[in-house]
């Protein structure tokens, strides 16, 4: 399967960096993990080559803060016809995601509801543990986040972890992984932050890929007002502690091999 990040930022998007968005193709799938602004990626010539063959869609929300979720509205441009699953979480406290996703996907903020998309598109209720997509086995676990988070694993290929306070067993969720997409909003930890922070650090971020025993940690969810330095910053902080740590870059590609069943889930 193919890895491709469409977006590599937390927040705003940068002309260089376009938020969060994780585009993963197998022969009859493609999957989304968030669809931030990245998402609109997919209209460039560059990246026609995902939308080639017949495939059906399945989008994974992590949560509904608006960086993630902008990029609903552009389904049904990008992917006419084709069936498409959104998986969407509930809110902590709030409760039924796929009914505020809802309410926001209607006038008077867009044009048209989700029911008039012109594609059959299914809203689901992400759930915590396994559901099949295709040739993989996608797995959620709930992370810390205001409003709470999910994080995600593709069989034994992939590890999506953003938006999420540090938590104990996020290593052993990521165990095995071959590629790990975590978020790195800042360099070090906030010292005198709120805690839990709803962010972790490049260095956190770093203690799960060598908890987990990952083959890379790619660093996501970037602030998008860090200059170059800073950006250095954060991937020196993660590389202290594991090694094989890259700063995800919009358009960054990885082929990687999946096994169905997740290689040791706890
Ligand atoms: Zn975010
Ligand atoms: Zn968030």
């Amino acid at each position: 399967m193919e890895v491709v990040v469409l977006g590599s930022a937390g927040w705003f998007p940068r002309p260089e960096r376009q938020t969060t968005c994780v585009c993963v193709r197998t022969p009859s799938t493609l999957c989304l993990f968030d669809v931030g602004s990245g998402l609109a990626r997919l209209a460039q010539p560059e990246y026609a080559w995902l939308l080639q063959g017949d495939f059906e869609v399945a989008v994974f929300l992590t949560h509904l803060h608006l960086d993630h979720i902008v990029g609903v509205t552009y389904l049904a441009a990008l992917f006419p016809g084709r069936r498409t699953t959104l998986f969407v979480p509930d809110v902590r406290r709030a409760g039924d995601g796929p009914v505020w996703l809802q309410r926001l996907v209607r006038p008077p903020f867009f044009p048209h509801t989700l029911s008039e998309f012109p594609l059959p598109l299914q809203l689901k209720r992400a759930q915590l543990g396994a559901v099949s997509i295709g040739e993989c086995e996608v797995t959620a676990r709930l992370q810390r986040h205001p409003g709470g988070s999910l994080g995600y694993r593709l069989g034994d290929a992939l590890v999506v972890l953003t938006d999420c306070s540090p938590s104990e067993d996020a290593g052993a969720f990521a165990h095995g992984a071959r590629v790990l997409i975590h978020e790195a909003w800042t360099a070090l930890p906030d010292p005198a932050g709120t805690n839990p922070a709803p962010h972790s650090s490049a260095g956190e971020a770093a203690e799960v890929a060598a908890q987990g025993e990952v083959g890379e940690l790619l660093l996501c969810h970037l602030h998008p007002l860090l200059a170059a330095g800073d950006l250095e910053r954060v991937l020196t902080a993660a590389r202290a502690v594991f090694p094989l740590t890259y700063l995800a870059e919009d358009g960054m590609r990885r082929s990687v091999r999946c096994s169905k069943a997740p290689s040791s889930l706890p």
